[in-house]
């Protein structure tokens, strides 16, 4: 996606060779015309397939996952970022590990908001090392629907994410994809 391209060059900070910064449009301070253009682009990629619910982790994919449901005319639902307090048999809940971050935390999602009849596409910020997504189809599976897809706004090619979910058969979509980073420096994949 030409403009979200061209907005990462010119407000994505490029921390190091593995974290880029989108804090002033993406998941921090939120632009919201350019979201609604990220929830069109992932809505046309993924229409005609039959979805019924657009899911995402808490916080930062909410926004791109808000318009690209929007975008549907599906509802959207946040897998939340909460320790369930009991054993709930209306609760699903899984736990994601994050080795880069050497932190783990609780993903939960209600019974009542996805179900068997559900064909789900997930959408999320970023796509690094594929946990975080991971941990989304595994907790979307034990609701017992069926997954779409993973669509994301920014896809760091050079990180593993998008293998560990295309070896699970699961399609993969990315808007814009890096290649490569340095201090100061990004490069988007052909
Ligand atoms: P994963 O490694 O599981 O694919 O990425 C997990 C989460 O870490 C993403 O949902 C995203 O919120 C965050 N993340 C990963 N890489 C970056 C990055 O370079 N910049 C920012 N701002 N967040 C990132």
């Amino acid at each position: 996606m030409k403009r979200l391209e061209e907005k990462i060059l010119t407000d994505g900070i490029a921390v190091d060779e593995n974290i880029l910064k989108v804090d002033s449009f993406i998941n921090h301070q939120v632009d919201p015309v350019l979201m609604d253009e990220i929830g069109e682009e992932l809505a046309g990629h993924f229409k005609d397939r039959g979805i019924t619910k657009v899911a995402t982790i808490e916080s930062s994919g909410i926004a791109p996952a808000l318009t690209c449901a929007k975008a549907l005319g599906v509802p959207m639902v946040i897998l939340k970022k909460q320790p369930s307090k009991t054993l709930n048999s209306d609760l699903y809940q899984t736990i994601v590990t994050s080795y880069t971050k050497g932190t783990s935390y609780e993903l939960t999602l209600s019974s009542k908001f996805v179900g068997a009849d559900d064909h789900v596409l997930i959408i999320d910020d970023f796509l690094a090392n594929g946990e975080a997504a991971t941990g989304a189809l595994r907790l979307i599976r034990k609701s017992h629907a069926t997954i779409a897809g993973v669509g994301v706004v920014i896809e760091k090619a050079f990180q593993p994410g998008r293998e560990k979910l295309e070896t699970q058969g699961i399609e993969v979509y990315a808007l814009a994809r890096i290649a490569r980073m340095a201090a100061g420096v990004i490069e988007f994949a052909e």
